[in-house]
């Protein structure tokens, strides 16, 4: 469709696979009998351990103390007696403690309505507190605690508040239904930013692909009579990252190592949103998230509300169990997700699905020689040149691979998935990155 906006430079279209799970509605997931719960489920410092072996748990208590700036709440999932502490590997790969705790006792909040909270008379303040004692973090992938990014610099206006909608990652709906089914709440948690950030204009950007959705926030906006426009997105990879969806709803452009505020701009993704309207209005912290439980190994695909530290084998369990052995179980989308070994790997805030991808769906042909096309620097939505990115990289010159932009990767995976020659380009920009932060904590 021509005059839709969109960003500039590069992108991809990978096949969107959403409709296998586009029209169910989220559920609430099962609860098992056993949670593991990460002390590194953001970014930034790992939170603080407030328990130990032996301690009895409630629903929603703290567990996990902020230890920095940079860094967030636990809360408990349910209630219950922790039963270990250990060491487990997440999905990225990185060593995390966590509390493990066996179900027992009777849930404080599950089944029972919550007061609404008329927040109207909260300072920016107390709003800034109450999301940072909830624990909530950017929900879209990236996990920043979401009271640092709502936190406005001193003497830096905020023109722009740019709702994240477009969950351009294949396969993945859970935002999607959340627009749906969760307008008027996303529509509220909008209202509870603006309030703190008091942005100038308000916009939502939501790909084409979505037009129930995008009719689902024009309604609740006009219902309500709140100004927010609707930017009906076209479809292109990664638009859902901050700053293609800046680019491509604003014009405006992030600089290089730069965050949205020096250009006016805060952006949420909605699923943080609806954790903002819950830890305000519902006085919750962010116990649960809803995520997508797809791909062609799944019986029965869907969109689950799961409590925070459910093991994935509950969840594909939930799912039918596998419909025939997965060539590989990805933890986030096809693009920028995580392969996994462990099945009980547990959800964390940062789990927006979980893909168990068959040999059909998994490009398997055999890595060959570059060829020199060039396609990755055309689909590089930051200007990179992902091949010599990965030569520099493959010989383990990392300080050169630093001089040509390296830290500006946003590892979206366009270079990867475009490549004839299926060189692992991503995985080389993550171990570049890897090199470098680890060369320069030693420095
Ligand atoms: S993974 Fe990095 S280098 Fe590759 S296309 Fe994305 S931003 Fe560019
Ligand atoms: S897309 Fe692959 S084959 Fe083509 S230049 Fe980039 S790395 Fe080489």
């Amino acid at each position: 469709m021509k005059g839709l906006k969109t960003f500039s430079i590069g992108g991809v279209h990978p096949p969107g696979r959403k409709y296998l799970t586009d029209r169910k509605e989220i559920i609430n997931a099962v609860i098992p009998g056993t949670f593991v719960v990460p002390m590194s489920q953001h970014l930034g410092a790992p939170s603080e351990c407030l328990v130990s072996v032996g301690d009895k748990v409630s629903e929603g208590m703290l567990i996990g103390k902020s230890s920095g700036f940079i860094s967030s709440n636990i809360h408990s999932p349910v209630p219950g007696t922790v039963k270990e502490i250990k060491d487990i590997y997440l999905p990225n790969g990185m060593l995390s403690k966590a509390v493990v705790i066996e179900l027992e006792g009777e849930f404080d909040r599950l089944g029972k309505e919550q007061d609404a909270e008329d927040w109207k008379s909260f300072s920016k303040e107390d709003l800034l507190g109450i999301i940072a004692e909830s624990g909530i973090v950017g929900l879209g992938g990236a996990t920043f605690p979401a009271n640092v990014k709502f936190m406005v610099p001193k003497g830096k206006k905020v023109e722009f508040l740019v709702i994240n909608g477009v969950e351009c990652e294949p396969y993945l709906t859970a935002d999607h239904r959340l627009m749906l089914e969760r307008a008027d709440m996303i529509l509220e948690g909008i209202r509870i930013i603006a309030a703190i950030v008091e942005p100038e204009r308000i916009a939502i950007g939501i790909e084409i692909n979505k037009p129930d959705a995008i009719e689902a926030m024009e309604k609740a906006a006009e219902k309500a009579a709140f100004p927010l426009e609707v930017v009906p997105l076209k479809i292109k990879y990664p638009q859902g990252d901050e700053k293609q969806l800046l680019k491509a709803v604003t014009g405006r452009e992030v600089p290089s190592g730069a965050l949205p505020i020096e250009i006016g701009c805060v952006v949420s993704n909605v699923g943080t949103v609806h954790a903002v309207y819950e830890a305000v209005v519902l006085k919750k912290p962010l116990i649960e998230r809803v995520l997508t439980v797809t791909g062609g190994g799944i019986k029965e695909p869907k969109n689950l509300k799961a409590r925070i530290g459910t093991p994935i084998s509950s969840l594909i369990e939930e799912c039918g169990g596998f419909s025939e052995v997965p060539e590989k179980v990805v933890v986030g989308g096809p693009m920028m997700g995580f392969t996994i070994y462990d099945l009980d790997t547990p959800v964390t805030k940062g789990t927006s699905g979980i893909l168990a991808l068959t040999s059909k769906e998994v490009k398997n042909a055999a890595r060959t020689s570059c060829i020199s096309c060039g396609r990755c620097v055309n689909a590089c939505p930051m200007g990179l040149n992902p091949t010599t990115l990965f030569k520099f990289i493959d010989h383990g010159e990392y300080d050169e691979a630093e001089k040509i932009g390296l830290m500006d990767c946003k590892e979206c995976g366009s270079c990867g998935f475009i490549c004839p020659a299926r060189i692992p380009l991503i995985q080389g920009m993550r171990l570049g990155k890897k090199m470098l932060r680890k060369k320069k904590v030693k420095a």
